[in-house]
């Protein structure tokens, strides 16, 4: 056994220890936190596992430190928190599972009850909390070794783990992915594989929700790639996303073949995980969030998990509008239309929230295509102004998927496209500086030309405004109420409208 030095230095866990002999149980550091501390990772969160009654002690511990304790009745837990670590108290249970439900028989247990229902051996390992051996590293099933050699492996059989929650096959991939360092792969053991393989059709039995609670975790790692290859290997990403896997294969006719739009999306998501891990160490992105009815900038500090979607659905539509001409070879017309039509079914078949961040999604596919086809043709202001207008406080994120999706076998074809790319990016930022469009707010309001001709809510005032627009993002007129007046009037005498003043 040994004694870790260092790892419990935080005040809570000698509060923890203090509490736990005082109400005479036992209690122990488990799962991520213990894990983290190995891997030199930070942890956001501790779990406490306790023989007794979890809820109990957290109150004693929320007592000594004078912090409020939100208690789950129904699931037995419950979580203070402390100078900004949630600290999460569990009483240690033994389940049993019958085979048609994922609800287990819940009995009180031992920590090593405990430790077997965890879904891996690197997240059963424990530190000990009490006096005489404080700190004590509890790992009955080597989750040091299995870390050691970068080693996911369930502590029971595997088909035991997995049937009884079978969210844990997911989980083994997250965990792969999340784990993984450049040039140090996690890796799920074949027998695990195996086991995955064989009883993912239980997957049936989880809800939507857990699912893509995992899949968001996954996007937002630094390579989500390894994630979606497994699952797709496993066959869970069949369950999981089949459109995703409508994307593999690469048909052939007269000897063309074209791009395989399954490993080229992988390509564009690590792709858009690293720039975008560039872009926020710089401080070149933002995030736009609603507060109180006003629109505010914040710097953005983490991976933005809807620009990962985004990543991930933007070529959705390619298989529903694969061609083969015999002029032009192969040809995916409109699937970025026909992608964006995709995405509510999608987040719908998931339960992921159906609002803005859906919108913000449907929008970058719709418009994935947008920004380099400027590249190939002559880049008119107006055209720029048409795309600034149309993805607003997005184009940022749009520039930047877009530039990712460069992929070609022929490096000299990507290095001319990048470079043409950036002068795309130039000529947004030069045209913003000088028209001010991503905030497009229409100098002429509805209000203004109901009060200037006397009238009523109706149809001339949505036409009189979409003119005005136009005029603006051709260029035909700055983007001032000045110049944009004296047009509206002018189209408005057209339309036969006179002012009441
Ligand atoms: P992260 O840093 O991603 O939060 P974590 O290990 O803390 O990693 P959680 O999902 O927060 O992961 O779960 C906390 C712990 O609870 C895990 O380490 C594991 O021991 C246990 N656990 C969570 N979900 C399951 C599950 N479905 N089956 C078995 N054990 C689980
Ligand atoms: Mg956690």
């Amino acid at each position: 056994m040994t004694v870790t030095q260092g790892f419990l230095d935080n005040r809570i866990f000698q509060i923890i220890s203090k509490a736990a002999r005082s109400k005479g149980v036992r209690a122990f550091v488990i799962g991520g936190y213990v894990r983290d501390c190995f891997l030199g990772r930070k942890s956001k969160d501790i779990d406490i596992v306790v023989e007794g009654s979890g809820i109990e002690l957290a109150e004693a511990v929320g007592e000594l430190v004078r912090s409020n304790v939100t208690v789950f009745r129904n699931f037995g837990t419950a979580m203070l928190k402390y100078k900004g670590t949630e600290v999460e108290f569990v009483g240690a249970r033994k389940e049993s599972y019958r085979r048609d439900s994922r609800k287990p028989i819940v009995e009180d247990g031992t920590l090593e009850d405990d430790q077997q229902r965890r879904d891996f051996t690197i997240n059963a390992m424990a530190f000990s909390l009490q006096e005489e051996d404080f700190g004590a590293l509890v790992d009955p099933f080597g989750g040091i070794r299995d870390l050691a050699a970068g080693i996911i492996r369930t502590p029971l059989d595997p088909d035991t783990t997995y049937s009884d929650d079978p969210l844990r096959m997911i989980r083994a991939v997250r965990f792969a992915t999340k784990l993984s360092e450049p040039g140090r792969r996690f890796t799920i053991v074949p027998e695990s594989l195996e086991s995955i393989r064989r009883n993912r059709n239980r997957l049936e039995i989880l809800s939507r929700e857990r699912i893509a609670e995992e899949l968001d975790k996954m996007l937002v790692c630094s390579e989500p790639s390894i994630g979606f290859r497994l699952m797709e290997e496993t066959g869970l990403l069949e369950y999981v996303l089949p459109q995703l896997c409508r994307l593999k294969g690469v048909e052939n006719v007269d000897g063309h073949g074209h791009k395989e739009n399954f490993t080229h999306t992988l390509e564009v998501l690590d792709n858009v995980a690293a720039a975008e891990t560039e872009a926020i160490a710089e401080g070149r992105l933002s995030n736009f969030e609603f507060e109180d009815g006003v629109e505010v900038q914040k710097q953005r500090t983490e991976p933005y998990l809807w620009l990962r979607w985004a990543a991930l659905l933007h070529d959705i539509g390619k298989p529903a509008t694969k061609r083969f001409d015999k002029e032009t070879g192969w040809t995916f017309h409109g699937h970025e239309v026909v992608g964006a039509r995709m995405v509510p079914k999608i987040f719908k078949s998931l339960k992921m929230p159906l609002n803005e961040k859906m919108k913000y999604v449907e929008k970058l596919v719709l418009l994935h295509l947008r920004p380099i086809s400027l590249v190939t043709e002559e880049v008119t202001d107006s055209a720029v102004r048409r795309l600034l207008f149309e993805a607003g406080n997005d184009i940022d994120d749009l520039m930047l998927l877009c530039n990712a999706d460069i992929t070609s076998k022929n490096p000299r074809k990507v290095e001319r496209l990048k470079q043409n790319f950036e002068l795309v990016g130039r000529k947004l930022a030069e045209v913003e500086a000088k028209d001010a469009i991503r905030n497009f707010k229409n100098p002429i309001t509805g209000e203004y030309i109901m009060e200037l001709y006397g009238i009523p809510p109706c149809r001339q005032i949505g036409e009189l405004k979409e003119f005005v627009k136009n005029a603006i993002l051709d260029g035909i007129i700055g983007n001032n109420f000045a110049e944009a007046d004296v047009l509206m009037r002018k189209h408005a005498s057209e339309m036969g409208m006179k002012p009441v003043k």
